[in-house]
């Protein structure tokens, strides 16, 4: 199969593959659409230790089953796999399973023309979505898993907060995208991309900020802020944007550099927040999010040929793209 293998430090080359050959319990999978994460631009960069090249990365996949009694039937994946026995599998939070595997971290994973996966990991595509749409169920999940634990965590509702959110990524661009779903007005998002913002205008209809040549925005101010960056650069800020009582929400993976101000964390009780990943029922609320319209038409998101997805991480990473998030199609 043809396949966009990460080989190196920003390489990235389209090459024959062997096809992968489903172990017991898996299924095979034909790949129709393929989004990149923030996450496959940090491996990109050589700074994720836990992708190791060479290595099929992609995770964002939607697609139809090959094997298995369902064959030829249209799927979206939850690419997180988790063990089902440990006790945070036991309780409903599987995003922090012990022994978690994510394809194309360790395993092989969906720029290519097909992927291997369990068959517990499947979720049927409605007949209505396109494999596109389908393909944002992953970003759509890890956003709406940030506002449950968000809203679980809040005394007020979502809607009547005053919000920041920093990066205007899919997931930034997800959660505010959910947040005007739910009817909040008070919504401010900080992105350092002009081309970015300008779609983050036309398509959530949010305020946008740039932190580099705008006046900083007003400290001790939002109830709510999402650090959807998640570096040193954006976590001081973070910090200084939440209001007294308010809520400061981390899920960005960018580096570990800085520190929180610690004095304010506890003077002003702020509640902080780290998010990673989503259940299995959030990866199904986000395909019925999806479907239902809440999220608009995601005519944002562009699409390229997988044999062009070189120049597509090259155009993220050099800023050259307004799409918070491109697919690649095989
Ligand atoms: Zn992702
Ligand atoms: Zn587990």
């Amino acid at each position: 199969m043809k396949a966009l293998v990460y080989t190196d430090t920003k390489q990235i080359i389209y090459r024959d593959e062997p096809d992968p050959v489903p172990a017991p319990g898996d299924v095979l999978m034909k790949v129709e659409a393929t989004g990149i994460c923030g996450s496959d631009m940090h491996a990109y960069h050589g700074k994720d230790p836990r992708r190791v090249p060479p290595l099929i990365l992609g995770h964002e996949v939607a697609g139809s089953l090959v094997s298995g009694p369902d064959a030829g039937r249209r799927v979206v994946i939850n690419p997180l796999i988790t063990c089902g026995q440990c006790e945070s599998c036991d309780t409903g939070r599987s995003n922090l399973c012990d022994a978690r595997e994510l394809i194309g971290m360790r395993l092989a994973g969906a720029y290519a023309e097909y992927v291997t996966i369990p068959s517990r990991n499947i979720i049927h595509m409605p007949d209505s979505m396109s494999a596109v749409h389908a393909s944002i169920t992953e970003p759509a999940a890890t956003a709406l898993h940030a506002l449950n634990l968000a809203r679980e965590a809040s005394n007020r509702p979502l809607a009547e907060l005053n919000t920041l959110i920093i990066g205007g990524g899919a997931v930034g661009f997800l959660a505010a995208l959910f947040l005007r779903g739910y009817g909040c007005n008070r919504l401010v998002i900080s992105e350092t991309n002009p081309l970015r913002r300008e779609s983050l205008v036309a398509h959530t209809g949010c305020r946008v900020h740039d932190p580099i040549n705008d006046p900083p925005l007003e400290n001790d101010a939002y109830d709510l802020v999402i650090d959807a960056v998640g570096g040193g650069v954006t976590r001081k800020p973070a910090m200084a944007a939440v209001r007294t009582g308010g809520m400061l929400v981390h899920i960005g993976l960018m580096d570990t550099e800085g520190v929180f101000d610690i004095r304010k964390l506890t003077l002003f009780e702020v509640k902080l927040l780290g998010v990673y990943c989503y259940t299995p029922a959030d990866v199904r609320a986000a395909v019925q999010a999806i479907e239902s319209g809440l999220l608009g038409d995601l005519n944002w998101v562009e699409t390229r040929p997988l044999s062009e997805g070189a120049q597509a991480f090259q155009d993220l990473d050099e800023g050259r793209t307004a799409a918070a998030k491109i697919v690649l199609i095989p």
